[in-house]
């Protein structure tokens, strides 16, 4: 395993670990994902593993190619992963979860304000896919999912959870807890008399490129992987699955 594919993997199982403590976990649970630069594979978190249990070793290698065989432990979801990747060739991480907040925002008509810092990042750029509300299990719901996400940050889906994708895994984590805060924020909002103002078209613009930019989603991941480590300890050993000589499976 290439060393960019083993310090991959670690970064697969922090992402999953972060989404745990941001609420994203359910029993249905997620997936997170991260293409492999220059290959035709991606990592993922495999099935039966909840986000807070994740560990490099359950983050398996999967195809693109939606008519390669799927590994054993491939997740049901895996034509989400792969539909994202094939539409978006600029997306190298992709967090589909059913957290508590997006979820009940992408139920409502309501378009995302920016209330908050998280919702100026996402107006404007979030639809909903309304096709169907269940596991998305097929290549042809997939590409719809793709197609409802189109260049956008992210896409609600209805009465089911949120997809969010990144440059990175690392982006589109900070993302989904972005996109999980700002659900919260307007939903609080919305339910206070007399109604709540919104940032301004120039405030937006300004924010994505200062509190969203790429420096600060470097500092963003950092935070998230010290609270993973806090919170898990053990995970600081996660380190020698970079190392070539340490048992890879
Ligand atoms: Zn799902």
């Amino acid at each position: 395993m290439p060393p960019v594919v083993r310090k991959l993997r670690v970064q697969v199982a922090l992402a999953s670990r972060s989404l745990s403590i941001g609420g994203h976990d359910d029993f249905n649970q997620g997936q997170v994902s991260a293409r492999i630069p220059g290959a035709d594979f991606m990592l993922i978190k495999g099935a039966l593993k909840g986000f807070d249990e994740c560990t490099p070793e359950d983050v398996i290698v999967a195809s693109l190619d939606p008519k390669a065989p799927a590994p054993p432990l491939a997740p049901p979801e895996l034509p989400l992963h792969q539909a994202v990747y094939e539409a978006r060739p600029d997306v190298h991480g992709v967090v589909h979860s059913h957290a508590p907040h997006t979820l009940v925002f992408g139920a409502t008509d309501l378009p995302l304000r920016p209330v908050s810092h998280e919702g100026a990042y996402f107006e404007d750029r979030i639809d909903r896919f309304t096709m169907t509300s269940n596991t998305i299990l097929d290549m042809t719901t997939a590409r719809g999912v793709a197609d409802a996400l189109g260049d956008d940050p992210a896409v609600l889906l209805r009465n089911h959870g949120g997809v969010i994708v990144g440059k990175s895994v690392r982006h589109a984590t900070v993302h989904a807890h972005t996109l999980e805060r700002a659900c919260r924020l307007q939903l609080i909002a919305e339910r206070v008399p007399g109604g709540y103002h919104t940032s301004t078209p120039e405030d937006v613009l300004a924010k994505r490129e200062f509190i969203y930019g790429d420096l600060a989603v470097r500092s963003y991941w950092a935070h998230s992987v010290g609270r993973v480590r806090r919170t898990w300890p053990e995970t600081a050993q996660w380190a020698r699955f970079e190392r070539a000589d340490a048992p890879q499976s």
